[in-house]
């Protein structure tokens, strides 16, 4: 029977902490929602572990939230993210921590309105158009050539448990980039395949193409990510002129995305989550897509169970999805705060078919885990250098 009545009551955020098979730790915030006498949601604030530097301070945020939410009917998701725009608005850079507060609410409101419903969180989202998605793995950035050969053989174990498709971090260090690449060819050039050489907007319109020529002789990929500095729309649509295979970029907030589409820097809206504040606001990207009849891949900062089973549940309901996306964080985390982790299929994330997000959070273990949270955002920089350019003043250096 279903209540005619249900108000949130609480909101917890739980910090944790959990380190990366290339052995750089992340700093996570899991969010737990109650409502009414028995109903608990669970979300994610992705990967906090970039600039800018600076963090939350939890304990004022959870106040905050429970001001906001308690009382509130957790299925009245419109007007929750209506408040929430309001006082966690667009920040317009990629690691904006307005988009993971929001990302975090919306996660956990769509896994509590979804099991009290019983059904998985596609069905509130509409439905499902799919049941996998293909995904890559992440080879990151290079600096230099002596990382060449670790990483050829990341690929191969990788391989090995089945994913053959990977995106490239490029752009810092060319010969790294053009000895990895070739010997890639290789040694995979008919097992594995790339899905994008991503710039991370660290090289200017020029450069990236000059890039892009060197590369393509090496190897064949199926798109280029972020080939001009941020907000620099004019050297992105000049990039895109010249460059034959199709462009993709994160987008920040719906604003942005009509930007890089209407000024045709992009073939591909990166549409993530995390960035744009959870799964309502990234359906909207992807309708914004379709308008321009330009096509749609589901990035990623890397985020643990949770928040890629939302990425699923985006995925199964996306009425325009063509290009892998890049949502492999619970291969790439060495620790988690669920049950049993989300399943991947050659290449592909399966869409979970249990009530909610589909996965259990394993309570004993996220009190540990959050006991044992090392918080080490602002002292250990490892964590945020693979968005750093080279030249950029370090206070380690
Ligand atoms: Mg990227
Ligand atoms: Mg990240």
């Amino acid at each position: 029977m279903r209540e005619l009545t249900v108000q949130i009551k609480r909101v917890q955020l739980f910090p944790i902490a959990t380190p990366r098979q290339t052995g750089i730790a992340n700093q996570h915030v899991i969010v737990k929602l109650e409502a009414g006498e028995s109903h608990v949601g669970w979300g994610e604030m992705s990967d906090l572990s970039h600039v800018p530097m600076y963090q939350f301070d939890l304990a004022d945020l959870a106040r905050m939230l429970n001001e906001l939410l308690r009382g509130k009917d957790p299925r009245n998701l419109v007007k929750i993210e209506d408040d929430l725009m309001k006082f966690y608005p667009d920040e317009g850079h990629l690691y904006s921590r307005s988009g993971l507060v929001r990302q975090g609410i919306d996660l956990a409101l769509h896994d509590l309105v979804a099991r009290l419903e019983r059904v998985p969180v596609y069905d509130l989202l509409g439905g499902k158009l799919r049941d996998r998605m293909r995904v890559c793995y992440p080879i990151f950035r290079m600096r230099s050539v002596a990382e060449v050969e670790p990483n050829l053989q990341r690929v191969g174990e990788q391989l090995a448990r089945g994913f053959d498709l990977i995106r490239v971090y490029v752009g810092t260090n060319w010969e790294a980039d053009t000895q990895f690449l070739g010997q890639f060819a290789d040694r995979f050039g008919d097992k594995v395949q790339i899905k994008s050489l991503d710039f991370s907007n660290l090289l200017d319109w020029r450069r990236a193409t000059m890039a892009v020529e060197r590369y393509q002789e090496l190897v064949d990929f199926m798109l280029v990510e972020s080939p001009a500095p941020r907000n620099d729309f004019d050297g992105l649509a000049e990039f895109r002129r010249r460059c034959r295979r199709p462009v993709s970029e994160h987008v920040l907030h719906i604003h942005h995305g009509w930007q890089l589409l209407s000024h045709g820097c992009v073939d591909i809206l990166n549409v993530s989550p995390y960035l744009l504040g959870g799964l309502r606001a990234s359906l909207r990207l992807v309708a914004l897509a379709e308008a321009a009849r330009a096509s749609v891949l589901i990035g990623t900062t890397q985020e643990l169970n949770l928040g890629t089973a939302a990425v699923a549940h985006l995925a199964a309901a996306a009425r325009i999805l063509d290009y892998p996306g890049d949502n492999t964080g619970p291969h790439l985390y060495t620790d988690d705060v669920v049950k049993t982790p989300l399943p991947y299929e050659q290449s592909h994330l399966l869409v979970p078919e249990g009530p909610g997000l589909g996965l259990e959070v394993d309570e004993a273990k996220l009190a540990t885990m959050t006991t044992n949270a090392e918080w080490t955002f602002g002292v250990d920089l490892t964590g945020v250098i693979d968005r750093t350019p080279q030249n950029r003043p370090s206070p380690t250096a």
